[in-house]
């Protein structure tokens, strides 16, 4: 049926328990039509974030879901129908459509991507993965050649790029993440010095040997205990840029937040600053050039792992709390 919308639907919100593909439904509605100023989208490459999840929680930088509603989400959506004269049918645009074929939105929201192969790096390292590994690492972290940073969820989206783009900046660069076969990635692939894995146990004993001369830069995207043990490694005048908490999201909310808050912040002298990859939009075009660059002088490799059907995006984003993906996750459409 050529007008037909499959969409996802968030059909209960997870009470304190974890996210299942039965939390979601598939239905399927009307495409719709764009009116003044709108333009008609279909879907190409779902964006799954951790994010997803933590909006599940409440409003957060954008606000609650809602049980019913077809499941929030990016994409990278291609122009079907235009009533805007700054977008024609064919152009890529990234948007907040939602989980499903076609959506209508305000144009005026909306930006041309530039054409590139493969397409799938407008949602991963030229997308809000490379930005906020970007502008997290550079703007908030300011690590100096030399210096050690660690970085957690170190296989994921972000973290990936974040390690490579230290190394790139002549830092020691240690990943956290879970398993021996993320680790061994990242050293033998990605460059990485050294990788602890947090699922293996006594994380500060594996970190104190990883890192020697302790952590002047901490990319924090899990908050949690992995936080915490960095925390008590931090040198004097260290910076922590919060990025995320993947720990958090998924389950029963934690007993208490992480020890050595704040006297440790006071002791050491750290700062921490939390952002949100849109706070720099300003200075996208820079990020991008300079990512362009890694990139085609080979010294960032984009990792990305696309999962095809639409269909399957509800048990994909369950996977990837799981931790089974490594770079950039995504979903394809058509
Ligand atoms: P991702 O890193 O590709 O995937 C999430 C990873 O988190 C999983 O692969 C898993 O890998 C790890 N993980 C899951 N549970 C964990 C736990 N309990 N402890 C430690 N690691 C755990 O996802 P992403 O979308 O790129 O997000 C990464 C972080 O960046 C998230 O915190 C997200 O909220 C944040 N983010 C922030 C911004 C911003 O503007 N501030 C923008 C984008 C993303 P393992 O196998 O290693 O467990």
């Amino acid at each position: 049926m050529p007008d037909a919308n499959r969409q996802i639907v968030l059909d209960q919100l997870p009470q304190g328990d974890r996210l299942t593909a039965q939390h979601f439904r598939l239905t399927q509605g009307e495409r719709p039509s764009p009116g003044e100023g709108e333009v008609l989208l279909r879907t190409r490459y779902i964006s799954l974030d951790a994010a997803n999840r933590a909006w599940m929680q409440g409003a957060t930088y954008r606000s609650a879901l809602n049980a019913g509603q077809v499941m929030a989400g990016g994409s990278l959506s291609e122009v079907v129908e235009s009533n805007a004269s700054h977008l024609a049918p064919g152009d890529l645009v990234f948007a907040d459509t939602g989980w499903q074929d076609y959506a209508v939105l305000p144009a005026k929201r909306l930006a041309k991507l530039p054409a590139l192969e493969p397409v799938t790096h407008l949602l991963s390292i030229y997308g809000i993965a490379g930005l906020t590994a970007y502008f997290g690492l550079l703007e908030c972290g300011k690590p100096k050649a030399g210096e050690t940073v660690v970085v957690s969820a170190a296989a994921g989206a972000v973290g990936s790029i974040v390690g490579q783009i230290a190394k790139i900046k002549g830092c020691r660069v240690v990943g956290v993440a879970g398993g021996e076969a993320k680790g061994r990635w990242l050293t033998d692939d990605l460059g990485f010095d050294a990788a602890v894995d947090y699922k293996a146990g006594d994380l500060r004993r594996q970190l104190k040997e990883a890192c020697p001369d302790g952590i002047d830069v901490y990319f924090d995207n899990t908050g949690g205990p992995v936080f915490e043990t960095c925390l008590f490694a931090m040198n004097n005048f260290g910076r922590i840029a919060c990025c995320g908490a993947v720990s958090q999201y998924d389950g029963a909310a934690p007993p208490h937040g992480p020890r050595g808050i704040p006297g440790l912040i006071v002791t050491k002298r750290l700062t921490l600053r939390g952002f949100v990859v849109m706070d720099f939009e300003a200075q996208r075009e820079r990020a991008l050039k300079d990512l362009a660059g890694w990139v085609a002088d080979g010294r960032l490799k984009v990792q990305e792992d696309v999962i095809e059907g639409l269909e399957n995006t509800p048990a994909a984003l369950v996977g990837l709390l799981a931790g089974e993906n490594r770079g950039k996750r995504m979903v394809k459409v058509r």
